[in-house]
């Protein structure tokens, strides 16, 4: 009989596992709550043209399986390496190449949703383990299912929602992480200064600052930027409104920017990322709720490369309890 699984969450986590799971024979379902997918690997688009990279900003592997991955996506043009003029030392191994998704960093994870069975826009409520087999409640009242095994690739405090009352629930709430606000402009005409690249770890307002057309396959013609606050500015700053957040962001650009005046903006507005950046990992690859495993970033840290690690740990866990071969 053929194994079914449930995967909750379309970001990168969630895709790994799916394809995984399903190039080994398993029948899957991906249920994302958002319209698109891809979670915080994110392309904003806008009036038309403009394309910004809101959440993660590019991908570093350290492991060889993840330097083999990027490596393939390389070949078929889906990322590429990128070498902004950056006013900060690089932080990290010498080596560590900076790759983003090109055209967006949405292309980094195009290929794993190929053929898989994803719902869009469901949102899943609740779960309901029963001696067998899992059922699933959606937000708009239905219920899915039977599905042998879970994999919920979601933050930790939406899992220990839809787990509540488990005892492995506890360790969930023991993982941190901040939010981010994130801001978005495309100016009038380019802003001449000697950076693509502005990085801090000082307390806010600011920690990263990058022009997003520097990057590869951007358009260069429409100078865009992408500002993100610091974690603990954003969590100070968490319930403000949009508006209020972007001029204050705007207004340490400019101060970073100076005596260089921001031109007009064609463009601006602001996200927040309520769950951006892991600040206390869980410490291991998933947590084991026996059919139900529960994973993403945050298990080891705050990188994209983590997400993927957890991914495939929790597909090649399901296989071999239900003693499947990975193909993939
Ligand atoms: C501002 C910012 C900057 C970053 N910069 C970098 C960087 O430069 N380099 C780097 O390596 N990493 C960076 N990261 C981190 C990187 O984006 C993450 O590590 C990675 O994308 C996490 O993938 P994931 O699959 O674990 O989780 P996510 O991408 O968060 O995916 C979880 C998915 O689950 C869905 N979901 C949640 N609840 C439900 C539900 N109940 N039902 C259905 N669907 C649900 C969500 O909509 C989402 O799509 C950054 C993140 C942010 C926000």
């Amino acid at each position: 009989m053929t194994l079914s699984v449930a995967v909750v969450g379309a970001g990168l986590a969630g895709l790994i596992s799916a394809r995984h799971l399903a190039a080994a024979g398993a029948t899957v379902t991906v249920f994302e709550k958002s319209r698109g997918l891809g979670g915080r690997l994110a392309t904003r688009r806008a009036e038309g043209d403009l394309g910004f990279d809101h959440g993660a900003q590019y991908v570093i592997a350290r492991s060889d399986a993840f330097r083999a991955v990027l490596k393939e996506l390389e070949q078929a043009g889906s990322v590429t390496a990128w070498q902004p003029r950056d006013l900060a030392p690089k932080a990290g191994a010498a080596d560590d190449t900076w790759w983003v998704g090109t055209p967006g960093m949405t292309a980094l994870f195009r290929p794993l949703a190929e053929g898989l069975d994803v719902r869009r826009a469901t949102r899943v409520v609740s779960v309901t383990e029963g001696p067998e087999d899992i059922e699933l409640g959606l937000e708009e009242g239905q219920s899915v299912g039977p599905f042998d095994r879970l994999v919920l690739a979601i933050p930790p405090r939406q899992a220990a929602d839809l787990l509540a009352g488990r005892p492995e629930t506890n360790l969930l709430s023991a993982v941190q992480i901040a939010p981010c606000w994130s801001v978005m402009l495309a100016f009038e005409r380019p802003l001449e200064v000697a950076f693509d690249v502005w990085r801090s770890s000082e307390a806010g307002p600011l920690a990263w600052v990058a022009r997003n057309a520097s990057k590869p396959g951007r358009d260069p013609d429409v100078d865009t930027w992408v500002l993100h606050g610091a974690p603990d500015w954003s969590t100070a700053q968490l319930e403000r409104e949009p508006s209020e957040v972007l001029l204050e962001l705007m207004a340490a650009f400019a101060d970073l920017a100076d005596p260089q005046p921001l031109p007009p903006t064609r463009y601006a507005a602001a996200h927040r990322w309520r769950y951006a950046r892991t600040v206390m990992p869980l410490g291991r690859l998933f947590l084991d709720a026996g059919r139900i495993l529960v994973g993403g970033d945050w298990c080891l840290g705050a990188r994209v490369e983590a997400a993927y690690d957890s991914g495939l740990a929790m597909a090649e866990a399901i296989l071999e309890q239900a003693g499947l071969e990975a193909r993939s």
